[in-house]
């Protein structure tokens, strides 16, 4: 299987899964948003998922920018620019194809992207405290404990889903959850909680 045909497997499973997920998404976003983060995401990826025959003549960074700019357009929001950013300038680093050393210069040059653009630091319940996690614990199972590239993605998932618990008794200091100040107390994150599932996604594509 060609990289990018591993690429269109994630996507199919992406856009299942935040589909199966839009209502749980919006309805996190109900509690400290405005009840639109599901619709959004299921939108893009829907977007995303229509240029399928037009990402499988690409090759793999090409297609990953793709990807970014199809969400930047189409998701809208605080999200899109976001994931759809972060994705477009972290694709570079696909260029040679996919292996453990450019998946995690992907990993880390989307990470630094992310909080570049939204300025959000761990600890202000928002995306940025599921992806840290997830990229740092890839980054240490990688290059210190050499584990597999889907073995460590697997420690990467477990600790996105242990930022997302930790969302949970923040108050939040970026987006609009910042404006409920305690009454954002004790709500999940809706984008670390999407964040987490694209990653699980990604996992199944990868074992
Ligand atoms: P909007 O808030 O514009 O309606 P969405 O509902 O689609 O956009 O996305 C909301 C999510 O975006 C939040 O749950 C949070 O994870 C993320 N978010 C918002 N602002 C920032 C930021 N400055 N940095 C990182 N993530 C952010
Ligand atoms: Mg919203
Ligand atoms: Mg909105």
């Amino acid at each position: 299987e060609s990289d990018t045909e591993a690429l269109l497997d994630a996507i199919e499973r992406i856009d299942e899964r935040l589909h199966d997920e839009q209502d749980y998404l919006t309805e996190l976003d109900s509690r400290i948003g405005d009840a639109d983060h599901g619709n959004n995401l299921a939108r893009g990826i829907s977007a995303v998922s229509e240029k399928r025959d037009d990402l499988a003549e690409m090759a793999l960074d090409e297609a990953v920018k793709t990807v970014g700019t199809t969400l930047v357009s189409e998701v809208g929001g605080a999200a899109g620019p976001l994931y759809g950013g972060s994705i477009m300038s972290a694709s570079q680093e696909l260029d040679g194809g996919l292996d453990a050393e450019s998946a995690l210069a992907f990993a880390e040059a989307y990470r630094e992207k992310l909080t570049e653009r939204g300025g959000a630091r761990p600890g202000d319940k928002t995306m940025v405290d599921a992806v840290t996690p997830a990229v740092h614990t890839f980054q240490r199972a990688i290059e210190e404990d050499d584990l597999p590239p889907v073995d460590a993605l697997a420690k990467a998932v477990d600790a996105a889903r242990r930022g997302v618990a930790y969302t949970v008794p923040l108050r939040a200091s970026k987006g609009r959850a910042s404006y409920l100040g305690l009454r954002a107390v004790g709500h999940r994150d809706p984008g670390a909680t999407s964040t987490l599932f694209v990653l699980e996604e990604l996992l199944a594509t990868a074992e």
